[in-house]
């Protein structure tokens, strides 16, 4: 996409005419915040922000933006971690921010109704004292929203009991960039009438449509939790242990990994202590729902009594309060914030069939250990769900250019590496402007020849969140 040459003089008077005072800033400080994500590589750019309260208020200034040819990027919480939510072209920036109306918990249909700004831990408390929740959770919950969660149809540790955010979202309220306001699927749980569009909207980052509201599904909060942390070998060990645990008498609820250099990285920068004395290979974080069954401890005591004889796991704690079972968790969670403080790095987000992990993981490593042997990778990810977050840290002295030049070439070995074993180059954090390049190693030519047509549809001239994705 071209560079936006400045907003139109017209376009602004429209603003000042039609729109609250407050609606759109120019402030220095505020086109640095809102032009930015978390990805924090590509420097802000934008002509603008505008902070809608109502759908109306979206509707009337897509409207304008199609008008005046002015491109938009729509903005939540910020925490993405592939670009999707930058404006580095002189775009406005929609942030829905001041849209964070959350309704009534339906306890019946166990919903709810929020409009899109709603940060994901404040809606995970606005449900809590009714035994309910909305089951999307990671580390940046405190800060992301509902709209960004759908647009990016976001992961997060609990994939593996309750999927994506996809199967979440009941209903969707999206903006096109006619202006015009469609209602989908609203609070129905049966609703066979063609073709979804609602899942369009999931998952396509912005570039179709700003979400505006979201009638959310949601979950009962299990009653007991227990938290486990693992010492194990390798990465061969932790798969071996995840084939247990999908055996086990109990409902697994997280199933997450990390390397040693992962665990000192979060210790070295938080106040939290690994539980053991010793380093080992690899650890596993692990969430089960106790059953309640009457024998439910004497069952459980008796799988991690096998796991010990059978000599698979090294070692192992379980936490004896919430308070230790968040320092558990804050050793997981950590980790993304952590290594930014060990150095620069590289990051990738892959997701392989969970059946192939073991292979491609041996295959990975010989890869880096033969082309690549500069790098330390760090790893950690949601291995239950087969993602896997491959980091690679800039040795000490390189120049940062050559370090992404080598990252880039490590890159292509990986991604080749991906598409051998039929795995997907994003698992979770999208595409948007850090992946586009790599898009062709998980989507065909004719996936992509309708990927251009619905964008095509949707918005003709290319104004909607422009350039990510694809080009
Ligand atoms: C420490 C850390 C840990 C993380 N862990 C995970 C994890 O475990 N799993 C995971 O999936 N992600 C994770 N993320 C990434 C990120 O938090 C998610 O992608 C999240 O869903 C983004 O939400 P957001 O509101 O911040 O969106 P933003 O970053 O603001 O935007 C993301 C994309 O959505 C679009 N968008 C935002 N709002 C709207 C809207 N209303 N309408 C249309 N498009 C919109 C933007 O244009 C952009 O393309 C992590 C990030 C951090 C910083």
């Amino acid at each position: 996409m071209a560079e936006q040459p400045g907003l139109p003089q017209e376009f602004l008077n429209a603003i000042q005419a039609d729109f609250p005072a407050d609606f759109l800033t120019t402030q220095a400080e505020e086109l640095v915040n809102y032009g930015k994500d978390w990805t924090k590589v590509f420097p802000p750019n934008p002509s603008a922000i505008v902070f809608p309260r109502t759908t109306l208020e979206v509707a009337r200034f897509a409207k304008l933006c199609s008008k005046h040819q002015v491109a938009i990027v729509p903005s939540g919480g910020r925490t993405g971690l592939s670009g999707g939510a930058v404006a580095a072209k002189g775009e406005v920036v929609l942030s829905v921010t001041k849209m964070n109306h959350m309704g009534v918990v339906d306890t019946l249909s166990q919903t709810l109704k929020v409009q899109a700004g709603a940060v994901t831990e404040a809606v995970h408390k606005h449900c809590e004292p009714h035994g309910l929740t909305w089951p999307i959770d990671f580390a940046s919950k405190g800060s992301s929203h509902v709209g960004g969660n759908i647009s990016t149809n976001a992961g997060g540790i609990k994939v593996i009991h309750y999927g994506m955010t996809r199967n979440w979202v009941l209903g969707l309220q999206v903006v096109t960039m006619n202006g015009d306001i469609l209602e989908l699927n609203g609070a129905l749980e049966k609703n066979n009438t063609g073709t979804d569009l609602r899942q369009l909207f999931i998952g396509s980052e912005g570039t179709l449509g700003i979400i505006t509201e979201a009638t959310l599904k949601l979950a009962r909060i299990p009653k007991a939790l227990d938290v486990f942390f693992f010492a194990l070998d390798d990465m061969s060990a932790v798969l071996k242990l995840f084939h247990e645990a999908r055996r086990a008498p109990f409902t697994l609820m997280a199933f997450e990994t990390l390397t040693n250099n992962c665990l000192e990285a979060v210790q070295g920068h938080l106040a939290v202590k690994s539980p053991f004395d010793k380093k080992y290979g690899a650890y596993v974080l692990m969430e089960v729902e106790r059953p309640s069954s009457p024998d439910a401890q004497s069952v459980l005591d008796a799988w991690l009594g096998s796991l010990f004889e059978n000599n698979l796991v090294l070692d192992g704690t379980i936490a004896q309060s919430p308070r230790e079972a968040r320092d558990l968790w804050s050793l997981r969670e950590g980790i993304s914030e952590s290594i930014y403080q060990v150095g620069f790095l590289h990051k990738n987000d892959i997701a392989l069939p969970i059946a192939a992990l073991e292979s491609f993981i041996k295959e990975m490593y010989a890869m880096f250990t033969k082309r690549h042997s500069e790098f330390e990778i760090y790893l950690f990810g949601h291995i239950g769900d087969g993602n896997l977050h491959v980091n690679t840290m800039m040795p000490k002295g390189m120049e940062r250019d050559v370090f992404l030049k080598a990252c880039h070439e490590a890159d292509l070995d990986l991604f080749a590496l991906v598409q051998k074993y039929q795995g997907s180059i994003s698992a979770e954090h999208g595409i948007g402007l850090l992946k586009k390049e790599w898009l062709k190693y998980s989507r065909s030519g004719p996936e992509m020849a309708i990927l251009r047509s619905l964008k095509k549809a949707l918005d003709p001239q290319n104004l909607l969140n422009p350039g990510k994705i694809f080009d």
